[in-house]
């Protein structure tokens, strides 16, 4: 079975182009069997005045976004086509996520941390803040949320696990014991880690999560499964050779499908 790309995006989030049929075409072209929709969740955490059209769809667009993809899922037959979402780990928000979460009959719903103190560390915008940061802190602050976000249970895959290292900052320290407590606490939390391949199209040059880190994670045999955070109809299954290279070498011959919020491991 070929890999899942569960991270699909759309134009409704302001910041991706295409229609969604385009980005189904570009998976049936690239022989995918199981995609996913997981556009960005709307700004739930913020007051409407406040939140910014082109990160995230309004709320208005949430219902409409849902039933876009059941139209495309009863319209084709070759492709499985899931309901997820992308959504922000927002600490002291759960509640007002989880009321989002349970209007709508999501498939899966991806857990992301794109704020760190509030700061939009990923946002090429802000990005003259990492001047005046200090990188272990920030890497240490990261990698905490993460560790909380999938002890929150409000999530079923933690996208791309080291994003952190989007612009090409590194720590001087060595990462592998935040690794370490990482895959621990996603082991011990139930949750599956995503592999994905947007890291390749970033200054980071490397799939998110990094090499070590994805090796660490099979020792403690946590769930894995693919995407590629698509943007454009042209990004699905993106880079999924090099993914595919990258699971094999640390061990990994299954990855997690999932429908309804019940996962399988199915071999790729
Ligand atoms: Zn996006
Ligand atoms: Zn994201």
């Amino acid at each position: 079975m070929p890999l899942p790309d569960y991270h699909i995006h759309t134009a409704r989030c302001g910041h991706a182009t295409g229609s969604m049929k385009e980005y189904v075409e570009h998976a049936l072209a690239r022989g995918l069997k199981e995609i996913g929709f997981a556009d960005h969740i709307p700004m739930y955490w913020l007051d409407e005045n406040r939140r910014d059209p082109e990160l995230a769809m309004p709320d208005a667009e949430l219902p409409r976004y849902v039933e876009e993809v059941e139209k495309l899922r009863s319209s084709y037959r070759g492709i499985n086509i899931r309901l997820g979402i992308e959504a922000d780990y927002i600490p002291g928000c759960e509640e007002q996520l989880q009321r989002i979460i349970q209007r709508y009959p999501f498939d899966y719903v991806l857990g992301s941390i794109h704020y760190v103190n509030g700061w939009g560390f990923d946002n090429p915008a802000y990005i003259h803040r990492y001047k005046e940061t200090d990188l272990d802190q920030l890497y240490r602050d990261y990698f905490l949320l993460l560790q909380q976000a999938a002890q929150s249970r409000l999530f079923d895959i933690m996208a791309h696990p080291d994003l952190v290292k989007k612009f090409g900052f590194r720590p001087r320290g060595d990462l592998r014991r935040l690794y370490l407590e990482t895959a621990k606490a996603v082991a011990r939390a139930g949750v599956c880690l995503e592999v994905n391949t947007a890291g390749l199209r970033t200054p980071a040059g490397e799939i998110y999560p990094a090499p070590d880190f994805l090796h660490i994670c099979k020792k403690f045999a946590v769930p894995v499964t693919t995407g590629s955070d698509a943007h454009k109809p042209d990004q699905v299954g993106f880079g999924f050779d090099r993914a595919t290279e990258m699971l094999t070498g640390a061990g990994y011959d299954k990855v997690t499908h999932i429908k309804a919020r019940q996962t399988t491991q199915i071999f790729f």
